[in-house]
């Protein structure tokens, strides 16, 4: 019988990518805690309504992207697309917003989406997504921005651009639908299938299209800015100032609308030079309506979500990942010795060291080779001799100097220990 694999779009996470993974959390969690946001952490499923509701029917990723399924009282369940329906419904349902004031939160987990798996893009995949929920001050937007790109920045990635753009406010959009599809209209029959179908249900994302010949007609299309009113134009401008400001280089994008239909005002996107097709590594914005929207008070809002599959295919592009931390590998021959080694690996972990247990039993010089491809600082030998004597022989692998000395004396002397071990690892 043949073995079962994972299903097309999902992936293992192995142990040697870990330490990039956790790299990333790390630093966000650092960056983000620096900014006052506080972590939320809401669940994978939901009620399908609530995606329904807030990301909106005519989307792709309602239409044909959500895992539904009826569970077994006959509801519609949803395995969350995305994670700012679902904290939207926590603040609301939570009541955060009588807390008062601004509320900044952020979160990460997996996301699921029936797409076309390929590099950069799966049916499970993770994010890292804030939400800044309560004001409508432009500067809220920038400070968001401004940290994502920190963010993405202190992990060392370089050539990526952001393009920004306003979506103006629901009147402003509405205008701007008419006029989109008035000049479109014409074009019809020479738009691909998907934006012919769009030309009535959502001809916004007409605009983003990657079909060549609907790109040439989108790139003449009037502009979303010849239909903002005053108050959007003045806010999109006080966030082009502001960001210029904080010397973030940005570029105008008109065509820039996101795939979600509860974006406001500000829409923007981080984009890496090094990712082929799948280029967008950040996607965010205003969503003012959203909260409202699904049953919660008026409450202006601004976040974004990073794709940390595509990051971590850019650090992987750049050949850093972390190195092992561990400080001894342990080696040991015959009864005796292997139980007392597993006694003084038990003694040293509680001291703070880490450890490693050879457990194979072979000869010591096929334990060394392993001791060497631990990655390991020193290694611990215990043959029958020490575990007599209660001795240990310490061999510090960089240089090959080997010492003999009691384990009393080993753990009596940890600071000394740890120092030395710190000189290894550099
Ligand atoms: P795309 O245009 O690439 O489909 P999107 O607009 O659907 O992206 P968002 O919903 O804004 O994406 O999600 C934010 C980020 O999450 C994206 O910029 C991307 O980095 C990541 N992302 C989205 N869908 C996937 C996926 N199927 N696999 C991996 N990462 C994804
Ligand atoms: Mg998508």
């Amino acid at each position: 019988m043949g073995a079962i694999q994972a299903l097309r779009g999902t992936r293992d996470i192995l142990p040697e990518e870990i330490a990039t993974w956790q790299k990333v959390e790390t630093l966000a969690r650092e960056i983000l805690g620096r900014a006052a946001y506080r972590e939320i952490r809401t669940p994978i499923f939901e009620l399908t309504a609530l995606f329904e509701r807030g990301i909106g029917e005519a989307t792709d990723v309602v239409g044909k992207e959500m895992y539904s399924f009826l569970d077994r009282g006959e509801r519609s369940l949803t395995l969350r697309p995305e994670g700012t329906a679902g904290v939207v419904r926590a603040y609301i349902e939570n009541k955060l917003q009588a807390a008062g004031g601004v509320q900044r939160l952020w979160y990460t987990g997996p996301m699921f989406r029936y797409e076309r798996p390929q590099a950069g893009r799966q049916r499970q995949f993770h994010q890292i997504g804030v939400e800044v929920l309560g004001t409508a001050d432009p500067r809220a937007d920038v400070e968001a921005i401004a940290i994502a790109s920190d963010l993405l920045k202190t992990l060392g990635l370089q050539n990526l651009h952001l393009d920004l753009n306003s979506v103006g406010n629901t009147e402003d959009r509405q205008r701007y639908r008419d006029a989109l599809v008035e000049y479109l209209t014409p074009y019809k029959d020479e738009l691909d299938q998907d934006s012919q179908e769009r030309l009535t249900r959502n001809p916004l994302r007409i605009l983003d299209s990657k079909h060549q010949r609907t790109q040439e007609i989108a790139q003449e299309a009037p502009k979303i800015w010849q239909h903002l009113c005053p108050e959007s134009q003045r806010h999109f401008d006080r966030v082009q100032a502001l960001l210029s400001e904080l010397g973030i280089p940005y570029q105008l994008n008109h065509r820039l609308v996101r795939g979600l239909d509860y974006y406001t005002h500000t829409a923007f996107e981080i984009i890496s030079d090094d990712l082929g097709a799948q280029a967008t590594v950040c996607g965010g914005g205003r969503y003012d309506n959203l909260v409202a929207q699904l049953g919660g008070q008026d409450t202006p809002a601004v976040g974004w979500a990073i794709g940390l599959e595509r990051l971590i295919i850019l650090l992987q592009q750049l050949h850093e990942s972390p190195k092992s931390s561990l400080d001894f590998y342990v080696v040991s021959r015959g009864d005796a010795a292997e139980a007392n080694a597993l006694l003084l690996a038990q003694k040293l972990r509680h001291a703070g060291f880490s450890v490693e247990l050879d457990f194979s039993g072979s000869a010591f010089g096929k334990q060394f080779k392993r001791a060497d491809r631990s990655g390991a600082a020193a290694c611990l030998i215990l043959g029958s001799e020490e575990a007599a004597n209660r001795t240990v022989q310490i061999k510090w692998l960089a240089s090959q100097e080997q010492i003999q000395l009691s384990q009393a004396e080993l753990l009596q002397k940890t600071d000394e220990l740890r120092q030395q071990l710190e000189n290894f690892k550099q």
